[in-house]
């Protein structure tokens, strides 16, 4: 297979696939150019072999029709500026006038097309789309992990047009070599940490480690559904009756595979869903009445912390509590910090999907764990054990692709 640092892109133009959806104001300014940053190592990587770019990217979710406050043309500035070359943008994704702009296009120079989702036919996955765009191109870089669990034209089906020359960029790349350093051969015993609102959203992953990790932590809102599962008192916390059963046979699962698993001994409750809400600890299985769970207890925040900083390799994915409110915090931010410092003794850790990566950014740590993965859902469902097109299309070989 191919590879970004081995692929030598003189004279070639490289149709490369980013991830720009990046948050814009009301004046259409950036808020957060993390993502642009993040491709600009792949994109220059080609520029220097002398090569020439013409990107693609999804912005926002338009309506399948060109919207001002979704176009790309408002990356423009940022992205020249990052890159140090003058960005031209094409007002299309495909079309003739497209065609003449990519085929007028030299060594060192650059073409951001417009939003992809202008077009019902990315989503879709089109063939006719995907060859249209690939017609601009002689090399396909993927480097857009946060939506490869997407068959889209430009993420998955595009590959085939380029059976030879189609690579992963170095955003991608990392993300994959992320997950599997966990995964292959990892340094035990092997912990992962569950948190967030639901268990019904991160029933496939649980049952996906449960092959893989020595120690599973269970927290957050999802937490209670074991407790009652377990016939404890939860109070007015967070509960999903349809999964007690799930629970069960999780707990059960656990026992039958030798998996330890860690579910909270006590916990802070509330009155109400409210930060200012009136606020005690207690037995997480003797919660009272009109009282609910909002954050692990300092018993098991305790217990979490020593089986975290004995782990050689983590994976940290959800908020042990609502930590967006200041009063129930405490529990993740302990979380956060034993990672922090187990990943200090020799741990490898993985910070991945939307609310982990928020908390350890809110507290300053995402530089002292090993890898904090932004694929969110993509991340998720790589961890899930499921095949991601994007990824699959990419390393697939030639005569299978080729009908
Ligand atoms: P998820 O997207 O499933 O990872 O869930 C993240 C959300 O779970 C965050 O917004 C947290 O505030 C929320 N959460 C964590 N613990 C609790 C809890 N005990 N009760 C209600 N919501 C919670």
């Amino acid at each position: 297979m191919q590879t970004i640092e081995t692929y030598n892109f003189k004279n070639k133009k490289a149709l490369v696939r980013v991830d720009f959806n990046v948050p814009l104001d009301e004046q259409l300014n950036i808020t957060d150019d993390t993502r642009i940053k993040a491709a600009i190592p792949t994109l220059k990587k080609i520029l220097k072999d002398g090569g020439s770019v013409i990107i693609m990217s999804h912005l926002g979710r338009p309506k399948n029709i060109p919207e001002d406050k979704f176009s790309l043309k408002h990356i423009v500035p940022s992205l020249s500026k990052l890159l140090g070359v003058e960005v031209k943008f094409s007002n299309d994704c495909i079309g003739a006038a497209t065609k003449v702009m990519s085929d007028a296009l030299k060594p060192g120079e650059v073409l951001l097309l417009e939003n992809l989702r202008f077009h019902a036919e990315e989503t879709k996955g089109s063939v006719s789309f995907a060859k249209e765009l690939a017609s601009l191109g002689d090399v396909y870089v993927n480097d857009a992990f946060g939506t490869a669990h997407r068959a889209h034209a430009s993420t998955t089906i595009v590959a085939q047009f380029f059976p030879h020359d189609k690579l992963f960029g170095y955003c991608m790349a990392s993300e994959l070599t992320s997950i599997s350093n966990l995964f292959t051969n990892p340094k035990r015993p092997l912990t992962a940490i569950l948190g967030g609102a639901k268990v019904s959203g991160k029933i496939a992953i649980i049952e996906n480690l449960m092959d893989k990790v020595d120690n599973l932590i269970i927290g957050g809102g999802m937490a209670y559904t074991f407790i009652k599962a377990k016939g404890g008192n939860i109070g007015s916390s967070l509960v999903e009756e349809d999964k007690i059963e799930t629970a069960l046979n999780v707990i059960e699962a656990a026992k039958k595979k030798g998996v330890k698993l860690y579910i909270p001994t006590d916990t802070a409750i509330a009155d109400a869903f409210n930060n200012d809400a009136n606020k005690k600890f207690c037995a997480i299985n003797e919660i009272p009445s009109g009282w609910l769970g909002l954050d692990i207890g300092p018993e098991t925040e305790k217990e979490f912390a020593k089986v975290i900083e004995s782990s050689g390799s983590i994976l940290w994915n959800g908020p042990m509590g609502v930590f967006e409110m200041s009063n129930f915090e405490h529990g993740t931010k302990v979380v956060a910090d034993a990672i922090v410092s187990a990943t200090a003794k020799g741990a490898y850790s993985l910070v991945g999907g939307g609310d982990s990566v928020a908390a350890i950014n809110k507290y300053n740590l995402a530089d002292k764990v090993s890898y904090v993965s932004t694929g969110g859902g993509a991340m998720l469902e790589y961890i899930e054990g499921k095949e991601l097109p994007g990824v699959k299309a990419i390393q697939e070989d030639v005569e299978k692709i080729i009908k």
